[in-house]
């Protein structure tokens, strides 16, 4: 399927790894000009080289990060009007509600809520007045299946998503959509990073620990940060022009209900 996005402009945040990372080669391989940008220059500069060679499109670097004011102004600067918009950044910190004060909460709610929001705010009447938008978040399965510990990660992610419900219904008439991505496991850093904190506490192997994760999942494995890239350019797609203030779980079948 030709997804019609040939000589399209992106920003991809929180793309050196990743889902970033994947969703900017998805993309990228179907045409479109990407800028990406991270925290970290070195897995950056990396990753936009693997981009490149892979693709042969042309890739823009912003080293900043998106979570500050100066951050986004930076990104936005390097990509001023672009065609799409995935917003990401790294998750809050585990933890017990009880040990968070208000400037946990308002770090969480900064970076997985109101960046998302600013990033939209100085996008999307661009992209209104052009006639093509495709904006999309990436939150978390936690959206649909809360994680206890995860409460900064629940709340914050939710109000986006209930930000998201109304706006994409007034940007749509524009060709304008904007829909959430939510990953249930799939095999990145993070993930890895959070396997191995699991097997401090629990004093099992990260071996062990992953292995169980594995099998708890219908599917019998984690996802491919390619599969999420995917998904993701069918959603900037010319074929998606319909779909618009969506959730889409990505969990291998992980969550238990119907809808
Ligand atoms: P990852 O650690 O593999 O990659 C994160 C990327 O974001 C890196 O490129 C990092 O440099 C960049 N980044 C982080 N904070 C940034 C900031 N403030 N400014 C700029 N760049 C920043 O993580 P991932 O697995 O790709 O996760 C992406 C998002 O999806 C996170 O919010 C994560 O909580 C969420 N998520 C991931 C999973 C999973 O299984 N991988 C599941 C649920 C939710």
């Amino acid at each position: 399927m030709d997804l019609g996005l040939t000589g399209k402009t992106a920003l991809v945040c929180a793309s050196s790894k990743g889902l970033g990372r994947a969703c900017a080669m998805a993309l990228a391989s179907e045409g479109v000009t990407v800028t990406l940008l991270a925290r970290g220059a070195e897995a950056l500069l990396a990753t936009a080289e693997a981009i490149a060679a892979a693709t042969g499109v042309q890739v823009t670097t912003v080293v900043c990060d998106i979570t500050t004011a100066q951050g986004r102004a930076a990104a936005l600067a390097a990509c001023p009007a672009p065609d799409i918009l995935v917003t990401n950044a790294g998750g809050p910190p585990p933890g017990d509600f009880r040990d968070w004060q208000r400037e946990d909460w308002i770090a969480a709610l900064d970076a997985n809520m109101l960046t998302p929001i600013e990033l939209i705010k100085a996008t999307v009447d661009g992209m209104q007045a052009r006639g093509f938008g495709r904006i999309v978040n990436i939150t978390s399965a936690a959206v649909k299946a809360p994680i206890d510990v995860l409460g900064l990660s629940n709340g914050a992610r939710s109000g986006l998503c209930g930000f998201v419900a109304g706006l994409a219904r007034k940007t749509v008439a524009h060709n304008v959509t904007i829909n959430n991505l939510l990953p249930g496991p799939f095999d990145t850093d993070r993930l890895r990073t959070t396997a191995a904190a699991a097997a401090k506490a629990s004093g099992k192997s990260v071996d062990e620990v992953l292995d169980a994760r594995r099998r708890s999942n219908p599917a019998g494995r984690f996802g491919d940060p390619a599969e999420f890239g995917a998904a993701c350019a069918f959603l900037c797609s010319q074929h998606a022009g319909f779909i618009t203030g969506q959730n889409w779980l990505l969990d291998g079948g992980s969550f238990p209900g119907t809808f």
